[in-house]
């Protein structure tokens, strides 16, 4: 199975994405997640990458499209894949058409998480990760069962993202309205757009998921 959670930063693609890893075995391809590991080790990507991010703009599509081909080639892949944060513009979207045409694969859904602009503000100052496995908590919406310890690992160790700051949020929120959301229309037309409601609590959006998702079996 091969599908794509599509929405504005902060929707809960990334808590959702982890839930369905976890429940249907499908690997979570987070772009985000693999441009801020190349920024950390330095690589040309990364050094690449490190302005854009810390600006909320969108990382150049040369480079996040060589990311995710060389990614789906590998042997975790060939079960399908979970998209997280891939494609985010027409042209993202149209090389993964071609990637997996390329392939004889095809997509079958896109999930849409609907949040509201005003809501995502508070995600995205209260989202926080475990260092150690990257699990994703919330200050207020979801904490660790025990406070200061990761549910998964027991790590103590947690971290922010130096781009969750009010400074950047409107920027990334007008990349996604201006470059991601022309991409709901294109796959609308494919006929594999299924809209969730994203402003429900975390356990809710996973229901309407899993239902979209057990529709395709
Ligand atoms: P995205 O990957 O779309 O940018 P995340 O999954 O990281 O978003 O979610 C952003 C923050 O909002 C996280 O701290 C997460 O715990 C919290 N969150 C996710 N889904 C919900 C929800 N349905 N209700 C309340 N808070 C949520
Ligand atoms: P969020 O879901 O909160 O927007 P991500 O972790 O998906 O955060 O992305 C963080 C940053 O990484 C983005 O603001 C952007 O700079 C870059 N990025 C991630 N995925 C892409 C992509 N597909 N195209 C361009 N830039 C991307
Ligand atoms: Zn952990």
């Amino acid at each position: 199975m091969i599908v794509i959670l599509l929405g504005p930063p902060g929707a809960g693609k990334g808590t959702q994405a982890q839930r369905i890893e976890k429940m249907q075995g499908l690997v979570q391809l987070s772009t985000g997640d693999m441009l801020r590991a190349a920024v950390i080790a330095n690589t040309e990507v990364g050094k690449k990458a490190k302005g854009f991010m810390e600006a909320g703009r969108l990382v150049t599509d040369k480079i996040v499209i060589k990311i995710i081909e060389d990614r789906i080639q590998e042997g975790d892949c060939k079960k399908g894949f979970l998209l997280d944060g891939f494609p985010r513009t027409l042209t993202q979207a149209k090389a993964l058409d071609n990637m997996l045409d390329q392939k004889s694969l095809k997509l079958d859904a896109v999930v849409e998480i609907q949040v509201d602009d005003r809501d995502l503000v508070d995600r995205i100052i209260g989202r926080y990760t475990c260092t150690n496995c990257n699990q994703g908590y919330h200050g207020e919406n979801l904490k660790p069962k025990v406070d200061g310890v990761c549910d998964d690992c027991g790590s103590t160790n947690f971290k922010r993202r130096v781009d969750d700051n009010q400074e950047t949020v409107s920027s990334r929120l007008e990349a996604y309205h201006c470059q991601t959301a022309p991409l709901l229309p294109y796959y609308e037309e494919q006929g594999v757009l299924k809209v969730v409601n994203g402003m429900v609590d975390i356990d809710d959006v996973s229901v309407q998921i899993n239902d979209v998702l057990s529709s395709l079996n």
